[in-house]
């Protein structure tokens, strides 16, 4: 359980990092009015993957990355499944 826990834990913290790098990178959006909110604008994967191998290999990536695949693998999972467009303002959009 402990385990599980600790995993979960860290699966949690390598995608906030992730989204980070990404917003960073210009490949994600923080919605202006929902910053819990994230949205992709770009689809420039390799350009972001490059950049934060770059990083990693430096030791400037914060996030529990035991190596660059892991640190790959939540990057493309961060932009993956991210919504072209904020989803609190679709929603809101919907409502009205
Ligand atoms: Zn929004």
């Amino acid at each position: 359980m402990g385990i599980t826990k600790d995993a979960y834990l860290r699966a949690q913290d390598q995608q906030a990092e992730a989204e980070e790098l990404a917003v960073e990178r210009g490949i994600l959006k923080k919605c202006y009015l929902h910053s819990d909110f994230t949205y992709q604008v770009d689809d420039d994967l390799e350009r972001m993957y490059r950049t934060a191998a770059w990083k990693f290999k430096r030791g400037e990536i914060s996030g529990q990355f035991a190596n660059q695949l892991e640190l790959t693998d939540a990057l493309k999972a961060a932009v993956e499944n991210a919504p072209t467009k904020c989803p609190r303002c679709e929603k809101m959009r919907d409502e009205d």
